[in-house]
């Protein structure tokens, strides 16, 4: 390791281990012990690595002698044993299930600020996610790749106009760790582009039970520009973007398969790293000497698509050109040509002018797939209907998984002592339907308001000191070291907060649509407010950059400065301390952009309330007890805007404001502690992370894992049986025929001509859309499965279906149809013909 080249005392050895495993960074226990260190250079940087390589041997000596000291790291080092040792949720739970191990593959994650490979949501839930399958001990790997420069960091200048700077992230003082082959090498993946080899390093990071590997172009064997692979995520146009996403595909499977792991289950955390499906059907077919259509049949049935774009525009697009260029040298078309791969990557194949999307590809590829909640759900159906042609919409392979937040990462000490004694020390380890809804009945008003005033002192101080290092930057001479002003913000009055991307949906700006109506909301002396704002814009997103410089000119109102705070370069520790003190999260997408959003669920845990659009998560969450909506629960465009400032103006000021400054003979506001205990008891445990991994556990990998092994037990033969089935289908589809029905008494009787097709390749069914009748009840989507009716009428390759007569809707809501069946094959995932009675 060469980080670690100092020689620590014998008895502070095992701090080089506590340091590289980024257990710490949820495990708050462990604080302690690195301040205790170097107090210094932990509180700057958050990153034990560095406390070990920048403190002086005289203090490591003196702590070989500190008798509390060796305690604590004692007490420490045995915690850690336990919790990497001790058998957790899914030993307990799973310890007979088919799954070893899933792969989880992700362009972005977000663990801590010393290790910051995310640019948003993306990865803040990759994070998140390797967290909680470390607590709950699901078995999992994950892949991504290691940026040098990562994303960037935020500065304004003095016009308020966003500047970015790149930091070099010196790989020798994260912590990560080379990750060495059994000769003690360093291992490294190789694969060409164009006529150049180039190599990937390959590091580790451990994430308490779980193992990240990243990979890393800076090797000094590479070509100048091939080293730069890697340097920035989301930098550099679509060629660049492509090269990187075959590192993370191509590269990060060959690496998995270097190692031998025995993974059963592929989930690629958005489409960005989809090539992982081909290399993982390359290796299946180099063992098993088949083809690639094999190959695909063996593999897909356990691969897990998660899409998190709640348009078609968002996903990644290729011009076809490109993609032949890089064909041969990164192994992508194998023994089909790149124009079957290209193919794959269209929504209608057969179409040239298509060019090459990785969402199509991925859905391609993936037996299952997801959207991340029930809104995107639908909409991403919708989305993807096109490649499921005369499917109706709702049957598209889409279900949802709503995503969850890691609450260790993002309650406050105040909030996790209250959970503590309300529900117990493992409250976050286990399923989180053990904590009961009734969790919090035992604990008075004044402890919830205490929680929330602590949080609020909390995040003021920390703004204020963030506030000071921002102004030192921003001064133009010498002389203006000394920061002489009224500081800003107040402990004590109503806290709202807004931080999220400026993206042009999020309309970061929208509080500004009418900035005197939000002075005077601001600064009313009676019910006064004040509001932190942070955030980045895309480097290439000029209009995000311009509402970013609106907030800026709103600064420049003298009034408005005790009250409304910009912080600059959003990034996690931010994030933690706005969640656990603010009072108010504001979040105002327009529906249906923000497919999921998860900000708002951090400050649950935190007796924060929310007043979002009813979009991504908010849809299925919000409550008039819980919290506040904005519109209307339908989709607009820019249009709606200046209506849905109004909505937001007016829910502060008649609503929100009223209900905090209400107040009772103890001087705490009733209304305001109500809906904080049930945000709190309601919705913490249901957006939780704990509830999320076990939703992808129960309808994807367990099953996943299953096809998995049926597949490709047996050396294929199922996987070869399917192929099969699928070819015949193919070319025969075109001789099914649906004929028409006939009413027998109480029976319907329908004949079909099955060509070249045998009643067991296929299923006859009825099939009704949902109607409102004229009461405004709904009558939901029907499918009626026909039965094959004996004797078969010998060979006409005509067989005659039957059924009851439906009794509860009349006979002309239902149109027949031809499906393909087989019981091992996701339909119509795998298999999307269909016919229609005409
Ligand atoms: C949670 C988080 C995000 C994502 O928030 P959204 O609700 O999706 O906008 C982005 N950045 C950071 C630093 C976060 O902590």
């Amino acid at each position: 390791m060469p980080q670690f080249d100092r020689a620590l005392p014998d008895s502070l050895h095992v701090l080089h281990s506590l340091a590289l495993d980024l257990h710490w960074s949820w495990n708050h226990a462990s604080d302690e012990l690195w301040r205790c260190i170097n107090a210094d250079v932990w509180d700057y940087t958050h990153n034990p690595v560095l406390v070990l390589q920048l403190t002086s041997d005289t203090r490591f000596t003196q702590l070989s002698d500190d008798g509390e000291f060796l305690a604590l790291l004692k007490k420490l080092t045995k915690a850690r044993e336990d919790y990497l040792e001790n058998p957790a949720w899914y030993q307990r739970q799973y310890a007979d299930a088919p799954l070893r191990c899933v792969a989880y593959f992700s362009m972005e994650f977000g663990i801590c600020d010393a290790l910051s490979l995310y640019a948003g949501g993306l990865g803040m839930l990759a994070g998140d996610y390797l967290k909680t399958a470390s607590d709950l001990g699901l078995p999992l790997v994950a892949v991504g790749l290691l940026y040098q420069e990562g994303y960037f960091h935020q500065g304004l200048d003095h016009q308020g106009w966003q500047q970015e700077t790149y930091l070099y992230n010196d790989p020798g003082s994260l912590p990560l760790q080379p990750l060495r082959a059994s000769d003690g090498s360093w291992m490294t993946i190789k694969t060409s582009f164009l006529c150049r080899e180039v190599r990937f390093r390959v590091w580790l990071a451990q994430v308490g039970r779980v193992t990240l590997y990243l990979l890393d172009s800076n090797d000094p064997r590479n070509q100048p520009s091939d080293r730069g692979i890697t340097s920035k995520l989301y930098g550099g146009g679509s060629e660049l973007r492509l090269v990187q996403e075959i590192a993370l595909g191509i590269c990060g499977w060959r690496l998995l398969e270097k190692l031998g792991l025995d993974i059963d289950v592929c989930h690629l955390n958005e489409g960005h790293a989809a090539f992982a499906t081909l290399e993982r059907i390359r290796n299946y077919c180099k063992k098993n000497h088949c083809d690639f259509w094999e190959g695909l049949w063996a593999t897909r049935a356990s691969n897990l698509f998660t899409t998190h774009t709640p348009v078609a525009a968002g996903f990644d697009r290729y011009p076809v050109e490109l993609m032949r260029r890089y064909a041969d040298d990164t192994g992508l078309a194998m023994d089909v040509t790149i124009e079957d791969i290209i193919a794959l990557g269209r929504a209608n194949p057969k179409d040239e002018s298509e060019p090459f999307n990785m969402a199509w590809l991925a859905m391609r590829t993936c037996a299952w797939s997801n959207g991340v909640s029930a809104l995107h759900g639908e909409v991403s159906r919708r989305i993807f209907q096109p490649l499921f042609p005369r499917w109706p919409e709702r049957e598209v392979p889409v279900g949802h998984v709503t995503n969850g937040v890691h609450i260790p990462t993002w309650d406050s000490p105040g909030a996790d002592q209250l959970w503590t004694d309300a529900c117990g020390k493992n409250r976050w380890r286990d399923d989180p339907d053990a904590i009961c809804r009734q969790s919090l009945e035992q604990t008075s008003d004044q402890q919830l308001w205490h929680l929330a005033s602590e949080g609020r002192t909390r995040l003021v101080d920390y703004v204020r000191e963030r506030l000071v290092y921002q102004w030192r930057r921003e001064s133009t001479s010498s002389s203006q070291c000394d920061i002489q002003v009224d500081m800003p913000l107040d402990p004590n009055i109503l806290t709202l907060g807004f931080a999220r991307r400026f993206a042009e949906y999020k309309r970061p700006d929208l509080l500004l649509q009418d900035p005197d109506r939000l002075e005077r909301l601001l600064c009313n002396p009676r019910h006064p407010v004040q509001l932190l704002v942070a955030g980045k814009a895309h480097p290439a997103d000029n209009t995000g950059k311009t509402k970013l410089q609106h907030w800026h000119q709103f600064l420049q109102r003298e009034s408005v400065r005790k009250h409304l705070v910009f912080i600059e370069d959003y990034d996690i520790e931010l994030a933690q301390y706005l969640v656990q003190g603010v009072d108010v999260w504001i979040n105002n997408p327009r529906r249906p952009w923000e497919a999921s959003g998860t900000s708002g669920m951090k400050i649950l845990v935190n007796g924060g309330l929310n007043l979002s659009s009813l979009d991504g998560w908010w849809a299925e969450a919000y409550q008039p007890a819980l919290g506040w909506s904005l519109g209307d629960g339908q989709e607009h465009g820019p249009e709606a805007d200046e209506a849905d400032a109004q909505e937001l103006y007016r829910r502060l000021e008649e609503e929100i404001i009223p209900c905090f400054y209400q107040r009772d003979h103890e001087d705490l506001p009733p209304q305001w502690l109500a809906r904080m205990r049930s945000s709190m008891s309601e919705l913490t445990p249901r957006f939780s992370s704990n509830r999320m991994l076990r939703e992808y556990l129960e309808h994807y990998y367990l099953p996943a894992a299953q096809g998995h092994h049926a597949r490709q037990s047996n050396s294929g033969a199922l996987a070869r049986e399917l192929r099969q089935w699928h070819q015949r289908l193919t070319q025969h589809w075109h001789e099914v025929h649906v004929g028409e029905v006939q009413i027998h008494g109480d029976e319907l009787q329908l004949s079909v001509h099955l060509g070249g097709l045998q009643p067991q390749d296929i299923k006859v069914q009825l099939v009704a859309d949902p109607v409102t009748d004229a009461n405004g009840n709904t009558l939901p989507a029907q499918i009626l499965n026909l039965q094959l009716q004996h004797p078969l009428t010998s060979g006409t390759h005509a067989y005659r279906y039957t059924i009851a007569k439906p009794d509860n809707r009349p006979l002309h809501d239902f149109t027949a149809r031809i499906i393909p069946a087989h019981a091992a094959a996701q339909i119509p995932a795998e298999a999307m013909m269909i016919h229609w009675q005409t």
